[in-house]
């Protein structure tokens, strides 16, 4: 297959990218080489494959059953989960999670990350996402974490249930310090699948401090830990929405903490932006992590949707350009600059955050993935929110988009 007219970001003269056997074998400027099938880009944007890095599939779709959540609030979203929680099925788990995984594969997202709710003593959501995970290779790479939605500590046989989960094959272990009964409970849950993911070769992504509460400083302990075993390239730290609420003296200390350790960051701007705030008055909480300026010190960080349609959040499509456009609103990365370079948080900052880097990216030699936006520019692909036209996966098409045209009628300027 050749790509002709293809516009790379940092390349400024138009480029040919070849593929062959499903790899990238050339990309350069007016290449000759004809291989099958050509498609001319026109000078649109090619960006490697979106990646969607905290995602629930297990909860996706659910939203209104059996209730929708009225208060807004995470806490609601947590109980009415517990209630659905019941009545999973495998098959029920399947075909809400393959639906999902397909909205997000007609957006361009071929890298997905799930945390999977293992406070169930049958583990029926995680048996059903191991065989999603099969199931949908051919549209995406699936990375499944062990998240213990009730606690480790303050759930009956939490830590067994995460035990088992390693057994079943997960990729990843996950832990909600802020949700434990008590601090020293979320410092010690910490401790054990820091332990556990360094036993068994496994990531580690947390969700840290989704509270709006400044009090809330299990970030500073994960970053030890992750220092301390130096893992941090494999540790993920999800949602640290209580950072935004720190003091700056405090926050000043821990950056420089988080920079030692290297960890990632997962931000869910739209999600946190819904959930969180909803116990103050005014001035509101805008309920996010400090994602500029942990920008600005170096580290790395991405968004996420986190949920489609579920108990915690009741919008959601798999289109994460607009999340990432949304994101840039709410954590003020407005500048031009930070337009430019924005993509980064749903492309190669996001492949980094799930240590996929030696099979992503624009370059030869490795598995041909990539998009063609419907831009020209990255400033006007986030601007326009602009859909994949193809997404293109170990070279074979896996999905396309016929933009809708929009047309003014010809009188319409009164002439
Ligand atoms: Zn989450």
């Amino acid at each position: 297959m050749k790509i002709t007219n293809c516009r790379i970001p940092g390349t400024p003269e138009l480029c040919d990218i070849l593929i062959e056997n499903g790899v990238f074998k050339k990309i350069a400027p007016n290449l000759t080489d004809v291989s099958g099938q050509t498609i001319d880009a026109e000078g649109r944007l090619i960006s490697p494959p979106f990646v969607e890095p905290h995602i629930h599939l297990d909860a996706a779709l659910t939203a209104g059953d059996p209730e929708w959540n009225a208060s807004g609030t995470l806490f609601e979203g947590i109980e009415l989960w517990a209630r659905r929680k019941t009545t999973l099925s495998e098959q029920d788990v399947i075909e809400r999670a393959v639906a999902t995984v397909k909205m997000c594969a007609l957006n361009g997202i071929q890298f997905i990350r799930t945390h999977v709710d293992v406070t169930d003593p049958d583990l029926v959501a995680l048996r059903a996402m191991t065989q999603v995970r099969t199931m949908v290779r051919d549209l995406c790479e699936m990375q499944i974490v062990a998240f213990p939605q009730d606690g480790i500590l303050s759930f009956p046989n939490g830590r067994g249930l995460m035990e088992e989960a390693v057994k079943l094959g997960v990729d990843a272990l996950g832990a909600i310090p802020h949700g434990e009964f008590m601090r020293d409970y979320g410092v010690e849950s910490l401790k054990f699948i820091m332990k556990l993911a360094e036993d068994n070769g496994l990531l580690v992504d947390v969700h840290c401090d989704e509270i709006d509460d400044e009090q809330s400083r299990f970030l500073e302990v994960l970053a030890a830990l992750a220092i301390s075993y130096g893992n941090g390239r494999k540790v993920t730290a999800s949602h640290t929405c209580a950072m935004g609420s720190y003091n700056d003296a405090y926050t000043y200390k821990l950056m420089g903490v988080l920079q030692k350790a290297g960890l990632s960051f997962v931000s869910c701007p739209t999600e946190s932006i819904h959930l969180q705030g909803r116990m103050d008055t005014y001035p509101k909480r805008r309920g996010l992590t400090r994602v500029k300026e942990l920008l600005a010190a170096g580290l790395n960080v991405c968004f996420a949707q986190d949920s489609i349609m579920d108990p915690w959040y009741p919008m959601g499509n798999g289109h994460i350009l607009n999340v990432l456009f949304h994101g840039l609103h709410i954590a003020q990365l407005t500048g031009r600059g930070e337009i430019d370079r924005s993509l980064e948080m749903i492309t190669t900052n996001s492949a980094k955050a799930l240590g996929i880097e030696d099979r992503y990216g624009l370059e030869p030699g490795k598995p041909a993935s990539l998009l063609i936006l419907d831009a020209d520019s990255v400033y006007n692909a986030v601007r326009c929110q602009s859909p994949p036209l193809y997404s293109i996966r170990n070279g074979e098409i896996i999905a396309r988009t016929e933009p809708a045209k929009k047309i003014l009628a010809a009188d319409s300027l009164g002439g």
